[in-house]
């Protein structure tokens, strides 16, 4: 039964491994600067997001859809107790 559980770790611990998953959003498309949740960043209404530099760059309008880019409201620090 030990080994059984071992495996299944080790078969969890692998999977988790093999699928980075990137947070939407947490970097820009363009220049790839990661962009945090306190950090100023642009995005188009498909969620593709970019650095106010790269933003700048494209007059604000997304390459991808064509969208403009809007300022990422800031990010609470969640809800107060
Ligand atoms: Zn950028
Ligand atoms: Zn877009």
């Amino acid at each position: 039964m030990k080994v059984f559980f071992s495996i299944l770790l080790l078969a969890l611990g692998g999977c988790a491994a093999a699928e980075p998953a990137p947070l939407p959003g947490s970097s820009c498309l363009r220049c790839e600067t990661p962009l945090g949740a306190d950090d100023r960043a642009y995005a188009c209404s498909y969620e593709c997001t970019f650095c106010p530099m790269c933003s700048e760059d494209l007059n604000h309008v997304c390459p991808n859809c064509q969208g403009s880019l809007e300022a990422k409201p800031d990010r609470g620090k969640g809800p107060l107790r």
